[in-house]
């Protein structure tokens, strides 16, 4: 059975929209898509133009770049749309559902509630660290009919921790044919495991989505990509916007791949890695830590009692950690995202003082 059967019906029905740009190649003399014949600022000539809607080149290089094929890719406006665009494909309003694992990134429930789509959590054990809860996530899967999307992170967002093969591999079988897993690889390049990317050829159920926000340090530019079978990027395709990615946006993603970004790339990872390193042997030894969450991405989560005044007490000197009132699952956690040395150092002065007067 093809991803199809999950999808909803009137999406498989659907063709994709056609575009002008989409049927015609961008030369010659183009007078098929209402646009103006020149641009009014002189450094941006082709600002006229509606861009690609699939850039060649930028999918060739994040294809290259991801380890798939051009043709299991689909560009999108950061890993917020290849998340919004799934939920619209494979959940009908008030029958199906989602499945996530928090405490995880906020977007999957707000993508299921836009969509009418019902969430199930599967809560991480917090007597250990927030790991996966492994055999209920099996059991739901198993026992609930509706659930269309498994989204898991990894690592994940804001524990750190990683999901290893083993179990992704038997959930990919165990859903084949009933849901959609997505592993969303926001922070991969952070972490010790490779991409599930190599997974795609073998589980035609299986979704990894990437970005360049966090990594790539390129959070303004919104450029993400969504790998998968090319069955299931075909579904995307058919509901995404017409011209998702800005010509400036392609331009400089395209930029942020050539070779001199990639090596400075490379050194922003070892910064952060060591950045991370510095930090966490700190935090060690502040009495007033309950507990150190190091994780595998560019962040460490801790506790400590009455979070809410140390942030507030960080945020009157000027530095901004991450708190989660909202999330009874995260209460007295912080996040503390891997900033420059200098921003830590200030942190940890701040630390210091938090500890002199508690
Ligand atoms: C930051 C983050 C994203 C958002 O990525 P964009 O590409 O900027 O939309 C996606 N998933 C997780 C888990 C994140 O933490």
């Amino acid at each position: 059975m093809g991803v199809e059967a999950l999808a909803r019906p009137e999406i498989v029905e659907m063709k994709a929209y056609s575009s002008a740009r989409k049927e015609a190649p961008g030369e010659g003399i183009l007078l098929n898509a209402n646009e103006a014949p020149h641009a009014l600022l002189p450094d941006e000539e082709m600002l006229n133009r509606y861009p690609d809607p699939q850039p060649a080149r930028l999918l060739s290089r994040l294809a290259w770049l991801y380890g798939v094929g051009e043709e299991n890719l689909l560009v999108t406006r950061g890993s917020d749309e290849g998340i919004d665009l799934l939920t619209r494909v494979f959940c009908r309003a008030g029958q199906d559902a989602i499945l996530q694992c928090p405490p995880n990134f906020g977007m999957y429930k707000i993508a299921a509630q836009t969509q009418g789509a019902e969430v199930i959590s599967v809560p991480r054990k917090v007597d250990s660290a927030f790991e996966l809860d492994h055999k209920v996530v099996l059991q739901t899967v198993a026992m609930n009919n509706h659930i269309k999307l498994v989204f898991l992170t990894s690592p994940n967002n804001p524990t750190g921790d990683v999901i290893e093969f083993d179990f992704l591999s038997r959930l990919l079988n165990e859903t084949r044919g009933k849901a959609i897993v997505v592993l969303d690889e926001a922070y991969a390049e952070f972490s010790r495991l490779p991409s599930a990317a190599t997974l795609i050829k073998d589980h035609e159920n299986l979704v990894v989505l990437r970005t360049l926000s966090k990594a790539w340090a390129s959070a303004g530019l919104r450029c993400g990509a969504v790998l998968a079978q090319p069955a299931l990027i075909s579904l995307l395709r058919r509901v995404i916007a017409p011209y998702p990615l800005p010509s400036p946006v392609i331009a400089l993603a395209l930029r942020m791949l050539e070779d001199d970004v990639l090596a400075r790339q490379k050194l922003l990872l070892e910064e952060i890695t060591s950045n991370k390193l510095t930090l966490l042997n700190k935090l060690k030894q502040f009495s007033f830590m309950l507990e150190i969450i190091p994780g595998e991405a560019n962040f460490v989560l801790i506790r400590v009692n009455n979070s809410d005044e140390l942030l507030t007490f960080c945020a009157n000197q000027g530095v901004i950690v991450r708190g989660f009132p909202a999330d009874p699952l995260l209460k007295d956690y912080i996040r503390i995202s891997i900033g420059s040395e200098g921003d830590l150092n200030m942190l940890t002065t701040i630390f210091e003082e938090w500890e002199h007067i508690k």
